[in-house]
């Protein structure tokens, strides 16, 4: 079992807990400290409430709302508070993964009393912070993250063998890691509306063992995340999002448990081309989404392949080993490369991008 924990409108949150004049009021967190020039960073559930959201410019979110409360973002603060929050929940002894700045994860193998244990440790964090983290349980990180998502804010959500199918028929796909942007908008026009279809069309991807909780000394051989499209796509851009997509969920895993990868194994199926597949051994072992995306674009480079429709893709990550343990400081310059990465490909292909669905993810 896996315990998510997902910290509510973490930075809005803070600035409230720090200035209680702000409590319960609109409130946005600004990435530069221009309040008419920048872009949404956090909003604060008040503000969520009238429509803001972050990524929106500020300027338009003020125009929604004049009364609006601004702070400019203070990365240091969130990272220290974040810093914080890992220690507390390194107390509880179990196997802890620092996933963002501001998600959390346990593996609980097999707890007697989740439920209580996720009540425990939302009271703490609201006693020593000041605020709320939505917590979600189940048997993998996937439905972990997405019950952490279900009642938010200060929820709490168990995802079990009993209300399993309830849970997926009632939650739009677009709720699902990974399914917020452009992805999750193709699977929709696919016919795809619950979270449900999806696991009738692609049971794998609910059910495979995310968490390594069993065998804790048993090192995988590979770890492996291929997509069917819905129609078979020649657009070079979608082929390299759905690439960049599946390298970071390689990649996510490989963090999960502690693993790094020497070779990565890139598979395109297509009419033209039939099977495709080719791998490649690289000395720098690495367990980055953005670095195994960039291998998979050596590897497609060299086999010549001109623009032929795609209709599968896999990435694989091999030979395998234990990497160690990566700082949160560390993980947060890889957070910081990732974003610049993905603003770099949004720039260079303008609106619909990948960004939304691929920082779900990383958040
Ligand atoms: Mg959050």
């Amino acid at each position: 079992m896996i315990l998510h924990v997902d910290m509510d409108a973490f930075f809005a949150s803070i600035e409230q807990a720090i200035n209680p004049r702000l409590k319960d009021k609109p409130l946005i967190v600004g990435s530069r400290g221009n309040k008419m020039r920048t872009v949404v960073c956090a909003a604060s559930y008040a503000a969520k409430a009238l429509g803001i959201h972050s990524g929106m410019p500020s300027r338009e979110a003020f125009s929604i709302c004049p009364k609006l409360e601004f702070v400019a973002a203070d990365q240091a603060k969130y990272i220290w508070t974040s810093e914080q929050i890992f220690q507390l929940l390194k107390g509880y002894g179990l196997p802890l993964n620092y996933t963002s700045i501001d998600e959390f994860q346990l593996e609980l193998a097999s707890h007697p009393d989740p439920l209580n244990l996720a009540k425990k440790i939302k009271e703490q964090i609201y006693a020593n912070f000041n605020i709320t983290a939505s917590v979600g349980i189940a048997k993998n990180w996937l439905l972990a993250k997405l019950a952490s998502k279900l009642n938010k804010p200060d929820g709490l959500t168990l995802i079990n063998d009993s209300n399993f199918e309830q849970v997926l028929r009632q939650t739009p796909l677009d709720k699902l890691c990974g399914m917020g942007g452009k992805i999750g908008a193709n699977f929709m026009a696919g016919g795809l509306k619950s979270c449900w279809d999806l696991y009738l069309n692609l049971p794998g991807f609910f059910n495979e063992s995310y968490d390594n909780s069993g065998k804790p000394n048993a090192l995988p051989k590979s770890i492996s995340h291929s997509y069917t499209l819905p129609e078979a796509k020649i657009n070079p851009r979608v082929i390299q999002a759905w690439i960049r997509l599946l390298s970071e969920m390689v990649a996510t895993r490989l963090r999960q448990q502690n693993l790094v990868s020497a070779t990565v194994h890139l598979w395109l199926n297509g009419p033209e081309i039939g099977n495709f597949g080719a791998q490649k051994t690289h000395q720098v072992l690495t367990n980055d989404g953005y670095e195994i995306y960039q291998r998979t674009l050596k590897i497609m480079a060299r086999s010549r392949i001109q623009n032929p429709r795609i209709r599968a893709i896999g990435v694989t990550c091999s030979s395998l080993s234990k990497g160690t343990d990566q700082p949160l400081l560390r993980e947060e310059i890889r957070r910081e490369g990732l974003i610049k990465a993905l603003d770099r490909i949004n720039n260079r292909f303008g609106e619909g991008s990948i960004y939304p669905a691929i920082t779900v993810l990383t958040r």
